[in-house]
């Protein structure tokens, strides 16, 4: 019987956890039953459809009750795994030691706020039972509320990534999916400490399918993103997955440099043929801002790819894990 992980990555969800875990119950214990199809003279049916499952919920440092609720809920249900981080390493970081810990066939990655519908769940898992694709995702069919300017910054950010990368980025699409054991293991083996998980689903390939969802609301509680996060995790994600910016400083070098010289032509034959009356303080002003500008925005670029080259160098964990099911942990590094 295929193992199903479900990995929950939380961060201060005490008040969404009890209906979370409800709701996977109504949704997963049908799908454990034995059904009939199954007991077959010994013969593996093609098609299964009786799963167990893992409820692996990461506790990302929460300063709430969430780690003594998952703690209790694995009192009562041995489905229940936890691996409690040191301190709050943020989701992406959260995931991979959920990657790591997932002992599934099968892993769905699901946020703890029940925005990602729990209903899904069975569809996910009949698409991956065919064996034919390792990833089944879930795109958004709309964005939900959300303002002008935010939405416009996304379809900047998503198009600039498509067309800078080699593989497709998919839009509208999250950590919501269903990840094949295989998809799982290539995974784990993306260990940068500058992580965009998002990209790197795509990055690792691996035959995909798509299935449609309608976002809810968050049942309580706060997003943990504002709009700087975004956009701190837009940058992320273009500066982790591309070298296009500095392609970019190069052309801006190249273009202003080239500007400069025929401007400097057209003045050098305007003084050989006209003369040349002294002016041109406010051209002298705008030209010296205009370079300046260029090149903070050039070392700020580089900079960029710097600082993620110095956090790379020092080979840190991605995260501390100080806890798995009760169990000290000492050394995860070598997972
Ligand atoms: N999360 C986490 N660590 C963090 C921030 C968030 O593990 O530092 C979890 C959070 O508990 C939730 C999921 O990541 O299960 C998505 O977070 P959130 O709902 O705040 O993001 P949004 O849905 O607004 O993208
Ligand atoms: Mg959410």
């Amino acid at each position: 019987m295929p193992l199903i992980t479900i990995l929950i990555p939380c961060y201060n969800e005490e008040q969404s956890l009890p209906a979370l875990y409800e709701a996977l119950c109504t949704i997963c214990n049908p799908l454990q039953e034995v059904s009939s199809s199954n007991i077959c003279e010994g013969i593996t049916p093609p098609h299964q459809d009786s799963y167990s499952f893992e409820f692996l919920f990461i506790n990302d440092g929460s300063i709430d009750d969430t780690l003594s609720i998952i703690k209790t809920l694995r009192t009562q249900d041995e489905r229940v795994c936890y691996v409690d981080l040191s301190r709050n390493f943020g989701k992406e970081n959260a995931m991979l030691a959920g990657f790591d810990f997932a002992k599934g066939d099968a892993v769905i990655i699901m946020d703890a706020d029940l925005q990602h519908p729990p209903t899904l769940i069975p569809e996910m898992l009949r698409i991956w039972n065919n064996g034919e694709v390792q990833d089944v995702y879930a795109r958004r069919k709309t964005r939900g509320h959300e303002p002008w300017l935010r939405k416009q910054f996304s379809l900047l950010f998503y198009r600039i990534l498509d067309h800078a990368t080699r593989f497709n980025v998919l839009q509208n699409v999250g950590d919501f999916r269903l990840l094949d054991k295989q998809a799982i293991y290539a995974l784990r083996r993306l260990r940068e400490t500058e992580r965009y998980t998002k990209g790197m689903y795509c990055w690792i390939g691996f035959r995909k399918q798509e299935i449609e969802f309608e976002q809810q609301d968050r049942i309580a509680g706060n997003s943990k993103w504002n709009f700087i996060s975004l956009l701190n995790l837009a940058i992320e994600g273009i500066i982790s997955f591309t070298t296009a910016p500095l392609r970019l400083a190069t052309y801006l070098g190249m273009l202003t440099a080239l500007g400069a010289f025929v401007y400097g032509l057209y003045y050098f034959i305007k003084a050989l043929f006209v003369g040349d009356p002294v002016a041109g303080f406010p051209t002298l002003i705008i030209v010296i801002l205009l370079l300046g500008g260029i090149q903070l925005i050039t070392i700020g670029i580089i900079g960029e790819y710097l600082g993620r080259i110095f956090n790379e160098v020092k080979h840190r964990p991605v995260y501390l894990a100080q806890e798995y099911n009760g169990e000290r942990q000492y050394s995860i590094q070598d997972k």
